[in-house]
């Protein structure tokens, strides 16, 4: 249920509200906006309680039941768009965020000198998996603890902040404290412990979309995280599985719109792993922000050929250069800047 308040109301109006809601059991998150407070009142038996229980409480606009399983990703709750910032880096806003780097940390030689070269192209973030979810227990699974050393070094050398996969929710804290950003991959995102505990961390997290998830069980896995307090969340569109096999995936870029609409969170796009080819990157990325994306997550390797991951789908440092000068221009045709 979502609790509108009037404009201006004071905060014995709120308080009120929150009573109410605690005497019936049911916890409550508040979103104390610009221009007004919402209250997602929560709960698994609100539908129990008649909202006229709120909608007489002083100062309460409307009383609002919310059908749809997300609450707290929902733009009901919170009608303005959210802003993250990742280390001064602030991803919802006019500006749009390009995070870029290798699939995977193989090396300081590869790391540093992917890293020097997308932030000379333009990129504000870097990307680099420390531990690599695959789908083969034989394939590379990543460096692991020294990969995060790596991904710190960087961070540290370039003033760059990181963004890094975390896969296990035990690992949650350890990772946390070599990077800026969590991201929550695509084979991880109904691991609801892993969201737990992403959510009771302070740092931004990515949540790439389950390639086989809906965009309803993908917001309402951004719940689980937002639930524990954590709403520094940022959503990855990264493409979904069809029966067309010309992609690695099919990007689905009316995601963007819907997402828009349905949700305040802001969303990237990933269209190397949409890709699977790195021909088909630019185009993928350009349509991306043409579509209302906050920002993009791009694969680049200073060797592609040598890459032990996704070495097709990659990027080389000149082909990045180049595609951020398009990406530029189809920025300010939509009136944001890169
Ligand atoms: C990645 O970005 O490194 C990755 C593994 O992507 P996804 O989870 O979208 O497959
Ligand atoms: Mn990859």
């Amino acid at each position: 249920m979502i609790v509108e308040m009037r404009k201006g109301a004071v905060k014995e109006s709120v308080d009120a509200v929150v009573e109410r809601a605690g005497s019936f059991g049911f916890d409550v998150q508040l979103n104390f906006g610009t221009d007004k407070t919402v209250i997602a009142v929560l709960g698994s038996n609100t539908g129990q309680a008649p909202t006229d229980a709120f909608a007489v409480l002083p100062e309460v606009e409307s009383v609002t039941r919310i059908m749809r399983p997300y609450k707290l990703a929902a733009r009901e709750f919170k009608p303005e768009n959210s802003r993250v910032s990742i280390g001064g880096v602030e991803v919802g806003g006019d500006r749009v965020v390009v995070m870029a780097g290798p699939c995977a940390v193989e090396s300081e030689e590869q790391l540093m000198t992917a890293a020097k070269a997308v932030k000379a192209a333009g990129a504000s973030v870097l990307r680099g998996g420390a531990f690599k979810p695959r789908t083969s227990p034989f394939s590379f699974q990543g460096l692991e603890r020294a990969g995060l050393d790596l991904l710190a070094k960087a961070r540290d050398e370039l003033g760059m902040p990181v963004i890094t996969e975390v896969v296990d929710s035990q690992a949650v804290e350890m990772v946390a404290a070599s990077v800026d950003v969590l991201q929550v991959g695509s084979r991880n995102m109904q691991n609801f412990s892993l969201l737990t505990q992403v959510g009771r961390n302070h740092l931004p997290v990515v949540l790439k979309r389950g390639y086989s998830c809906t965009v309803t069980e993908w917001l309402t896995a951004a719940d689980y995280v937002l639930a524990e307090g954590n709403d520094q969340v940022i959503l990855c569109e990264r493409g979904i599985r069809t029966f067309e096999d010309s992609t690695r995936f099919s990007m689905d870029i009316s995601s963007l719109p819907v997402i828009k609409k349905a949700s305040h969170l802001p969303i990237l796009v990933d269209p190397s792993h949409a890709a699977g080819h790195y021909s088909l990157v630019p185009a993928l990325a350009l349509a991306a922000i043409a579509a209302g994306a906050d920002g993009l997550l791009i694969e680049v390797h200073p060797n592609p050929k040598e890459a032990l991951v996704d070495g097709l789908q990659s990027l080389t440092p000149s082909d990045f250069t180049r595609l951020m000068e398009e990406l530029r221009a189809i920025a300010e045709a939509v009136g944001r800047s890169l």
